[in-house]
């Protein structure tokens, strides 16, 4: 077992903790095994009742051997997060019929030992089998959720913002897209360590789920980049509205370095929004872009604010940055392009 699940990363108590289930789930059904078979150890009886009732105590006793490991684990995990829900504790409980299949091979190859111990490379070849097919559905879940921080990967949220415009423009409604990027990150990493870094990340990741529920809607755009896909939002203000809850949240956190117990430390990030009226024509690159070209007009006013373009009027290209228009800080808006834009009043 340890082998089959050693592509996940683990921390070492973790592994520990996990053995020890596994050896006390063995333990209680050898206890089982011993109170209830009509020999223990040794070749059980070939007389077919008691035989069956052999069977019922190695039943049972596989029973129990997974529920005490399966019932650690999950206390374990619930209480180092209280607030887990029990769905997700049962998230990947499809993964436990493997746990099954392995115990009706064991059954299998205690009869083939004693009797045609050849056939037991047939169990095995049938037992890598299933830990291959068990790694499948772990890189599946690895290719849609961001190890770090949780949240959708680039991938997996291009293609269900994909699916939203598609989606949006069908029912002729409206929807919103914002790129975060974390300011001056790279200097957080070299005071504090990478590793500060990534507790940073992790925190603004919680913090963009608790705004945008969805699951999918928030993703892991690439280093310190999050992408964030509002559906049917109503009108660019409510997506700037959303935009800048985002901003406020991720001000709001307060991080403590490592090995310096009363410092504390604040970020800050800059916004891209694009507010995407129904047309025929707008792509999803299209929106990003426009999203992108908001962000890098953000950080060039200072970062920490949020600066929003409208895209989806289906006009000709203004430039060739694609059907875009962002804002001029002198000229306002055009009569083109809505733009929105507020500098945070701090
Ligand atoms: P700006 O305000 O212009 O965005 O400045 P910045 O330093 O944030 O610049 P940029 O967005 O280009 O920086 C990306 C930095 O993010 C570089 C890299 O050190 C850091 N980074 C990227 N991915 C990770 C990660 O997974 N963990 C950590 N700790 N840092 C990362
Ligand atoms: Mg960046
Ligand atoms: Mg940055």
């Amino acid at each position: 077992m340890w082998y089959r699940v050693k592509e996940r990363k683990a921390v070492p108590y973790r592994r520990v903790y996990s053995g020890a289930t596994t050896l006390l789930g063995a333990q209680t059904a050898i206890l089982i095994l011993s109170a209830g078979m009509s020999a223990y150890p040794g070749i059980p009886s070939e007389s077919l009742p008691v035989s069956l009732v052999d069977v019922g105590v190695i039943v049972l006793a596989a029973v129990f051997c997974w529920a005490v490991n399966f019932g650690l684990v999950l206390a374990a995990l619930a209480l180092y997060n209280p607030t887990v829900r029990a769905s997700d504790l049962f998230e990947n409980f499809n993964e436990q019929l493997v746990d099954a299949a392995a115990f009706g091979l064991g059954f299998v190859s205690a009869i083939l030992v004693v009797h045609q111990p050849l056939a037991l490379l047939g169990v095995m070849i049938a037992m890598v089998v299933f830990g291959r097919s068990l790694l499948v559905s772990q890189y599946e879940h690895a290719a849609r959720i961001d190890s770090k921080t949780g949240l959708a990967t680039a991938g997996r949220w291009h293609d269900f913002a994909a699916e939203m415009l598609s989606r949006a423009r069908h029912h002729q409604t409206n929807l919103g897209l914002l790129i975060v990027d974390l300011d001056h990150f790279k200097s957080l990493n070299d005071t504090y360590g990478h590793s500060f870094g990534d507790d940073a990340l992790k925190s603004v990741a919680e913090e963009l789920r608790s705004e945008v529920r969805e699951l999918d809607a928030c993703g892991r755009w690439g280093g310190e980049e999050f992408t964030v896909l509002v559906s049917d939002v109503g009108s660019a203000q409510n997506v700037h509205r959303v935009a800048e809850r985002i901003r406020l949240r991720i001000q709001s956190i307060v991080l403590q370095p490592p090995d310096q117990t009363d410092e504390t430390v604040t970020i800050s990030a800059s916004l891209g929004g694009v507010f995407y009226v129904p047309d025929e024509t707008t792509t999803l690159d299209e929106l990003l872009l426009a999203a992108d070209s908001a962000l890098y007009e953000a950080k060039n006013d200072g970062r920490n604010t949020v600066r929003m373009t409208t895209a989806g009027t289906a006009q000709p290209p203004a430039d060739d940055r694609g059907p875009v228009s962002t804002t001029d800080s002198e000229s306002g808006d055009d009569a083109d392009t809505e733009t929105v834009r507020r500098q945070d009043s701090e």
